[in-house]
């Protein structure tokens, strides 16, 4: 449980430099896969942004340490690629609904990503869905004005509680999958469809996608 993890006291508190070896000192991550799972969003965006920073977040102890050391493998085999270092991608073991302020300075990313969240389908348990009114304050937050909040799943009950209360959040705009890709994010959208094992999966088994996507705005809509 939550008492044997390790977590900062704020983001000041955060050594990116032991994450990030190659990285200027001072960068901090700017993309936040939150409930990476297995990373492979997080490995596919790494290549795509070479200068960007990229996090994993994931809770569960096995499947972190896989990340770690699929991320270390990486790194070994593509040493001396400016391309594709992976220097840039990193993983932290966090409940990220109960501590991500704890990682991430305010305005500080550009793009946080739910990918294929836990369903969590009775009614009772809704309060543990990773988008809910309060950790929506914490996400637009964190989130620089113009970033990106990405959702996909293949649970429509999902997709339509995580639209609905990103709308109705006045600093949430939602964005179409035409748009993004018009702005230049097709390649994030096409990871956000396809990159990922859980994405994978539901491809295998022939299950349908939603995606819904929101910008941060800047002046809360009334
Ligand atoms: N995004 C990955 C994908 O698309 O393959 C994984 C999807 S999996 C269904 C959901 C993941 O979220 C699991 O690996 C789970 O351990 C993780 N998770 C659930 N609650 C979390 C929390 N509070 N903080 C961090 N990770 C969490």
């Amino acid at each position: 449980s939550d008492h044997t993890l390790d977590y900062p006291k704020s983001p000041q508190h955060m050594d990116w430099n032991a994450h990030y070896p190659g990285a200027a000192p001072g960068k901090r991550p700017e993309f936040a896969d939150i409930g990476c799972g297995f990373g492979g969003l997080s490995m596919t965006l790494a290549p795509l942004f070479p200068d960007s920073l990229i996090l994993g977040m994931e809770i569960r102890v096995q499947v972190s340490q896989y990340v770690q050391d699929r991320i270390t493998a990486l790194r070994t085999a593509n040493h001396g690629d400016p391309t594709a270092h992976y220097q840039n991608v990193s993983i932290v073991r966090a409940n990220a609904m109960k501590f991500l302020p704890n990682y991430f300075a305010k305005a500080s990313l550009s793009a946080l990503f739910f990918l294929f969240p836990d369903p969590h389908f009775k009614a009772r348990k809704h309060k543990a869905r990773i988008i809910s009114p309060t950790l929506l304050a914490e996400y637009a937050f964190i989130l620089r004005p113009g970033g990106i909040v990405y959702t996909i799943t293949d649970v429509k009950d999902l997709h339509d509680w995580m639209r609905t209360h990103l709308e109705n959040f006045p600093l949430f705009d939602f964005v179409s999958e035409e748009q993004l890709r018009a702005e230049g994010k097709g390649d994030i959208v096409d990871a956000v469809y396809t990159s990922t094992e859980e994405g994978k999966k539901v491809e295998r088994n022939k299950g349908e996608k939603w995606l819904a996507c929101f910008r941060r705005i800047e002046v809360p809509r009334i």
